[in-house]
């Protein structure tokens, strides 16, 4: 089983030596059958839980019904979640392009923004991610992912997350947009100081030029609020969404106001997936179930409980730097290499994932339970505790 993916697959991901059999809530077992606490949570894809039964029912249902129809035909699973999307989504975004990862809602902003304004210029910050294709590794910040693949996209500048002044001299008359996560995932979940995104706002409106925020870690009640631009007090021009929104269903939405979106004009922008009956249900039902379970409420108890869990290993154990983040995106920064840690939680029953060499991030279901999180960080605190004495011994 795992001879054939790494005999077959194009060999892209750093793999862990576990293979996933099933999943539910906050859990997931092996095909031997061990039990592991998801802290991973598919890099915030399960915000809903594993197999999720209302999502479950929905794609089941659809599936039975039709699974795929070109949005070029209307359909009523679409209809349903453009609508529900208009009603959740920050005020006056109201128009939504689908389509079917991060990356390629990133890809319809940035195509969206040259539109609208006829300028080509993009702006994006040190530490950004906004994926790997073409357009969107443009936007994205660090040289490892970018280098081998130059000449990316011309017109990108990068402006130092968190800094006004340096914001205001990067940002001009010929910027089409910025474009920002309101707290970088990938980059090792990185907040900015208080008022940086009320004065990016003012600072993109003064230039005319359009606020991308990237909400594709962020949103759907993941930081504690259903967007975290409602931390900030700030109303992005177009917003885009991907990863828990389907449930574990491929799906993203790309949301602009509706004089922005209408800039696109048939045939300026499409995708033959985008959109599908089968997707749009499994979204659907990801929706309802965020709302009717008040899951940000929810991610914001249980996120608040884990960094105080987090916060007293932090107390016992000098190798922990910083804790960050907000609801149940949490970075922890250690002092040294983690992937000892990594390693040895999986033996223990706990996934967890890295951001860089010495940051673990925490981006597990919303739906993770008190003990759940207890447990975890039980596990964790026993691993850094022997992590410090191979460190002392060797030292
Ligand atoms: C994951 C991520 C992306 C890219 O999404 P893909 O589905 O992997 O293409 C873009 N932006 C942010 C903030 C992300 O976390």
């Amino acid at each position: 089983m795992e001879e054939r993916e790494d005999r077959y697959l194009a060999q892209t991901y750093q793999k862990f030596p576990v293979n996933i059999a099933r999943g539910k809530g906050a859990l997931v077992w092996d095909v031997n059958g061990k039990e592991y606490i998801d802290c991973m949570g598919g890099y915030g894809v399960a915000l809903v839980g594993h197999s999720n039964p209302k999502v479950v029912e929905a794609i089941t249902k659809q599936a039975k019904r039709i699974i795929t129809a070109h949005s070029s035909l209307y359909n009523e699973a679409r209809a349903e979640l453009a609508q529900k999307l208009a009603k959740l989504a920050p005020k006056g975004l109201t128009r939504t392009f689908f389509s079917n990862s991060g990356a390629e809602a990133v890809e319809a902003a940035l195509k969206i923004a040259r539109k609208h304004t006829g300028r080509s210029q993009i702006v994006a910050m040190s530490g950004a991610y906004h994926g790997k294709t073409l357009g969107a590794l443009s936007a994205t910040w660090n040289p490892k992912y970018r280098d081998p693949f130059q000449p990316l996209v011309p017109g990108f500048t990068f402006s130092q997350f968190g800094n006004t002044e340096k914001l205001r001299e990067t940002v001009s008359k010929n910027t089409a947009a910025v474009i920002v996560e309101p707290i970088q995932g990938e980059g090792g979940i990185h907040m900015a100081r208080e008022g940086f995104f009320p004065e990016m706002q003012k600072i993109c409106q003064e230039n005319g030029a359009l606020l991308i925020f990237d909400e594709i870690q962020t949103g759907l009640g993941r930081t504690g609020r259903m967007w975290a631009s409602e931390h900030y007090g700030v109303l992005p021009d177009i917003m885009c969404i991907a990863k828990g929104l389907g449930g574990g269903v491929p799906i993203a939405a790309t949301i602009a106001r509706e004089e922005v979106m209408a800039s696109l004009k048939v045939g300026d922008h499409s995708t033959t997936f985008g959109g599908n009956p089968l997707a749009c249900a499994a979204a659907n039902a990801t929706l309802d179930y965020i709302v009717e379970e008040k899951l940000p409420d929810r991610a914001a108890e249980t996120g608040f409980f884990f960094k105080q869990k987090l916060g007293q290993i932090m107390g016992r154990r000098a190798i922990i730097r910083e804790i960050r983040g907000l609801g149940l995106m949490i970075g922890v920064e250690m002092k040294f290499d983690i992937r000892n840690i990594l390693m040895k939680g999986l033996e223990r029953g706990v996934i967890l994932l890295y951001s860089g060499r010495n940051i673990l991030r925490f981006l597990p279901p919303l739906v993770i339970t008190k003990e759940q999180i207890s447990k975890a960080s039980e596990i964790l605190d026993g691993l850094i505790e022997e992590e410090e004495k191979l460190k002392v011994n060797s030292a």
